[in-house]
This record gives structure tokens, C-alpha cells and sequence, in this order.
């Protein structure tokens, strides 16, 4: 199904709205799950309806809910997200950050005991609006303990995404997003869901051996998903946890936490002009990101993206296309409204 993106938002709004959410929260948490979609993160767009709203029912996620602030000094916070939808507390924590830059040229926001946080990506690009730069670290203390150690076959690491955001005067800003595993477990769902395989050399099965079938990682007993990079994505990993589960008091990934989907975050916020003028900062970037894009490209005709480019073409892409839905995320989703008591599905 090709589904024009306002429509799907007004229907996700209205199972949100349904389920027990104020019309604003309804509309934020719609709002950033077609985002995912719209930029090409179907694992983190409405595929994320149906869980979200069980969450929602078992008290597992809590609507409505307003950060608190557990410490705070100029530069930095310490706020606890009351486990509230991320896409609300992540807007909050964000403006905390936001605030403090602008006065002071850093921030650090350590958040804990947030809902889902979604697309980290939405983070540094709120930032990177205001001017600012960022970097977040994020680590899920509870269930989603789903990424074998280097060395290892179990599931010991979260999926552990690390966010930048780079404004740049006259173009969009560079937005690095990824998880410090080979596939966001999401994606291995939507493979799933659309009865494909996944990647070679992303999941083991509980033996340790490699595998492309999604089934086996959600077996009994489960498979794993392997970090990126061999040692060095185990360790960017280990580090997300730390800075977004020690540090921000949220814990890092723990079994006693397992019942519920929790996302910890350490963000910190730089403003460039404290450091450099914006014509400077500019022309380095300008000058840096030419050079970098006039390598000979691997194939003829072949190009060289920045990080974040790939996403704003498919949006470009969705926006005037429509966004697909697969038959079974379409049901979930059907299946969704119904349990909330919307009987006409778009
Ligand atoms: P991914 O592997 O798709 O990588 C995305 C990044 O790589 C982006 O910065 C993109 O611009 C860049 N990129 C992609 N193709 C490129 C190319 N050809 N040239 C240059 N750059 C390119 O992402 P992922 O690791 O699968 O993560 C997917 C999403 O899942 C992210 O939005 C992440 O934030 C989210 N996530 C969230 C959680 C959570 O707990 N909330 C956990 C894991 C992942």
C-alpha cells in the first residue's frame, strides 16, 4: 500500500488520540513515527504503532508525562523522562539542551527512564535547527538487550545508536545516525514482516553461527545481532552504554529491567559560534565537504553522500510518492485501531 504521508499521520494521530493521549502527544508521537518513514527508517516509523499502544495499555509507557529535572546546573542537566512517550520526553530534554547552549556554548542533557526514543536522528536535527551541534549516545537499560560482545554468542548490549547533527549555513545539516550493531532490531522485524531475509553477517542463531533468516533471531532460544566494525563497534557500544545508562542513572542494559522498553540518553550540545565565526566554520566545511566528494567514486557514475543526504532524498521521494506499507504492518495496524475502537481505517 502507497499511503500519502498526511494521511497516515492523521490516522496514527487518531489510534494515539483513541488509545489515551492528549491530541498534542497523539499528534507528536504520529508525527515523528511517519518522519522514520518519510526519511526511509521503516523499522523505527509506524511499524512502531501496534507495540507502543500494548505498552501504552500495560502502563509500560505513560501518556502525557512531563520531564524531571533531577539535578541541573548552567551547562548541565540531569532529568529523569518519568517514562513518558520519548517523542514527547526527547522534545523536552532537547529544548533544556537548546537553552543552555545558547547561553553558555555547551550542554550536556543526561536523560534516563524515557519511553522509546525512536529515530535518534530527530534529536540533533531539532539542535542542528537552533543552531546547534550535537552528539547522543543511547543506550535501552531494559528489554532490548539484543547485541552479542565481541567474542561472544549471547545477548549481553542494547542496539546503541549514536546521533551527530552538523548545521551548516546554506544546506541542510549533516546527520550521522546509526546503531552501533550491524541492523536496528527493527529492521530486522520489517524483514519479517515482508518474509525476506536479512543481510549477510549482521545476526548469529544461539549457536553462534551466522544466519540470514530473521526467524531464528526471534527464536526460543534467541539469536543475536553482531556489533559493527568487529572490536571497535563492541567498544563505540560498551561506550553507549556507559555515557546513556551509568551516567545518566538509567542503568545500562540489565535483565532485571527486562519488562519494559527504556532508552537512556547523553546529549551534548555544542553552539560552532562560541568556537569560530560562521563564515569560517562554512568555508572549512564547504571546503572540506568538496573535497571529500571529488574522490573517483567506486563505480562510473557512482556518487559520494554525506551522512544524512540519503535520507532527505527519500523523503524528497516519500513526500511526493506516498509511503509504503507492507501487508503485514498494514494489518498491525488495522488490527491496532480496532483494539482502541476506530472502525473506519483509512
Ligand atoms: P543505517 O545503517 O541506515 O545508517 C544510517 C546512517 O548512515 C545515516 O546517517 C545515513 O545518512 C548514513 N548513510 C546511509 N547510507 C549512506 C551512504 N550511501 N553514504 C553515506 N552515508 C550513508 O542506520 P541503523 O544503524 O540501521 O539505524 C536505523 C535507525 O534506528 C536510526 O534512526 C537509529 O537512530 C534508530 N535506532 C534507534 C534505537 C532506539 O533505541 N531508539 C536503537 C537502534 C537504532
Amino acid at each position: 500500500m502507497n499511503i500519502p504521508h498526511q494521511r497516515l499521520r492523521d490516522f496514527v494521530t487518531a489510534i494515539f488520540r483513541a488509545a489515551g493521549c492528549k491530541d498534542a502527544e497523539a499528534e507528536r508521537v504520529a508525527t515523528h513515527l511517519v518522519e522514520a518513514n518519510l526519511v526511509g527508517h521503516d523499522s523505527h516509523g509506524v511499524i512502531r504503532v501496534a507495540s507502543y499502544v500494548q505498552w501504552l495499555k500495560a502502563g509500560k509507557v505513560l501518556a502525557d508525562r512531563a520531564i524531571e529535572v533531577v539535578f541541573e546546573n548552567d551547562a548541565i542537566a540531569v532529568v529523569d523522562g518519568q517514562f513518558g512517550f520519548g517523542q514527547t520526553i526527547g522534545e523536552e530534554a532537547m529544548k533544556i539542551g537548546i537553552a543552555k547552549c545558547a547561553k553558555h556554548g555547551v550542554a550536556v542533557v543526561a536523560l534516563r527512564n524515557s519511553g522509546h526514543l525512536g529515530r535518534i536522528g530527530d534529536w540533533p536535527l531539532m539542535a542542528a535547527a537552533a543552531g546547534k551541534l550535537s552528539l547522543h549516545f543511547v543506550n535501552t537499560t531494559g528489554a532490548g538487550i539484543l547485541v552479542a560482545p565481541f567474542g561472544g554468542i549471547e545477548r549481553r548490549l542494547s542496539a546503541n545508536p549514536i546521533a551527530a547533527g552538523i548545521p551548516v549555513t546554506g544546506r541542510p545539516p549533516i546527520l550521522l545516525d546509526i546503531s552501533a550493531c550491524t541492523l536496528a532490531e527493527g529492521k530486522i522485524r520489517v524483514a519479517l514482516n515482508k518474509g525476506v531475509s536479512v543481510p549477510e553477517n549482521c545476526i548469529i542463531d544461539s549457536k553462534g553461527k551466522p544466519t540470514t533468516d530473521p526467524k531464528v533471531f526471534y527464536a526460543n532460544p534467541p539469536g543475536a545481532i553482531l556489533p559493527i566494525a568487529a572490536h571497535k563497534g563492541y567498544g563505540l557500544a560498551f561506550l553507549c552504554e556507559v555515557l546513556a545508562g551509568a551516567l545518566t542513572g538509567g542503568g545500562c542494559s540489565n535483565v532485571k529491567n527486562a519488562d519494559r522498553v527504556i532508552n537512556g540518553m547523553l546529549s551534548i550540545f555544542v553552539d560552532p559560534n562560541f568556537f569560530q565565526t560562521d563564515a569560517v566554520f562554512t568555508a572549512e566545511l564547504e571546503r572540506f565537504i568538496a573535497w571529500v566528494k571529488s574522490s573517483e567514486k567506486v563505480e562510473v557514475g557512482g556518487e559520494i553522500l554525506l551522512p544524512g543526504e540519503i535520507e532527505e532524498r527519500t523523503k524528497m521521494k516519500r513526500l511526493r510518492d506516498g509511503i509504503e506499507i507492507d501487508a503485514t504492518t498494514w494489518s498491525q495496524l488495522a488490527a491496532t485501531a480496532q483494539s482502541v475502537g476506530i472502525s473506519e481505517i483509512i
